[in-house]
């Protein structure tokens, strides 16, 4: 837009901010940013879940250390689920508020300055976690494609939305209590007929890391499709056990 309708458009429409609709020229005002919890060294090798710092122990969490099989190479997550991000998130993905995705994809290409992602090799490409066609159809869009498509314009990734398709309708995993969450998303993704993973190094993107079962699954597929590595990154995950809760939103 031309910088003198964008002046006029604010004139009569003050930016808002995206979570609270305070007044601000940036899309989430500086008191909301302040209060999202972004995720800092040490976190788990695998899961990518924060670790107490005082604690002195292994490199993987308690969820992942009896594990003996990832098919992750890691993932890692912007913040924690809680306060302004969780309304950020919610406010897209149930409430079809599009436009927070461009905020939330900054805050993930910000996340990713803070040595959590060492050590690994250049992504060939990202890709979104899909939604089945029944379920795009209601909500209009598919919210970790969104975030994936401007991570890439952020970061110069190329974007591939193909690769993954959804075979069959499942439960939103909010719905179901952790140990049946894998049951209801294995054998729901499928690799598309033309999907080229062999030996590619691939990014996916999601907003939210849970219990993991469906960015699992998908890792899962890829890995049987030939992908060398799958590495996952979402806007947040939930807050470890020992980490004290933000009371600032109470
Ligand atoms: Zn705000
Ligand atoms: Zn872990």
């Amino acid at each position: 837009m031309h910088p003198f309708w964008r002046s006029l458009l604010d004139f009569f429409y003050p930016p808002r901010c995206q979570i609270c609709y305070k007044f601000s020229p940036e899309p989430f005002c500086a008191q909301c940013r302040d209060k999202i919890t972004l995720i800092n060294p040490p976190v788990c090798a695998r899961c990518g879940a924060p670790l107490d710092p005082l604690a002195k122990g292994p490199d993987l969490c308690s969820d992942c250390l009896p594990l003996s099989r990832f098919p992750i190479t890691w993932a890692r997550a912007a913040g924690i689920y809680q306060g302004p991000l969780q309304r950020a998130i919610v406010g897209m993905k149930f409430a079809g508020r599009r436009s927070l995705a461009v905020p939330l994809a900054d805050l993930l290409v910000e996340s990713m300055k803070n040595g959590l992602y060492s050590g690994h090799a250049a992504f060939d490409f990202a890709c979104p976690v899909p939604l089945h066609p029944q379920r795009l159809q209601e909500r209009g869009f598919n919210q970790s494609e969104l975030i994936a498509r401007y991570f890439c314009e952020k970061t110069g990734l190329d974007l591939d939305t193909t690769p993954l398709e959804r075979t069959r309708p499942t439960l939103p995993q909010v719905l179901l209590p952790p140990e049946q969450r894998l049951k209801n998303v294995r054998g729901a993704f499928d690799l598309s007929p033309d999907a080229d993973v062999q030996g590619k190094q691939v990014l996916l993107i999601d907003d939210l890391y849970t219990t993991g079962s469906t960015l699992k699954e998908c890792a899962r597929v890829l890995r049987r499709g030939g992908a060398a590595e799958v590495y996952v990154l979402t806007l947040a995950r939930p807050r470890p056990p020992w980490m004290t809760p933000d009371r600032r939103e109470e």
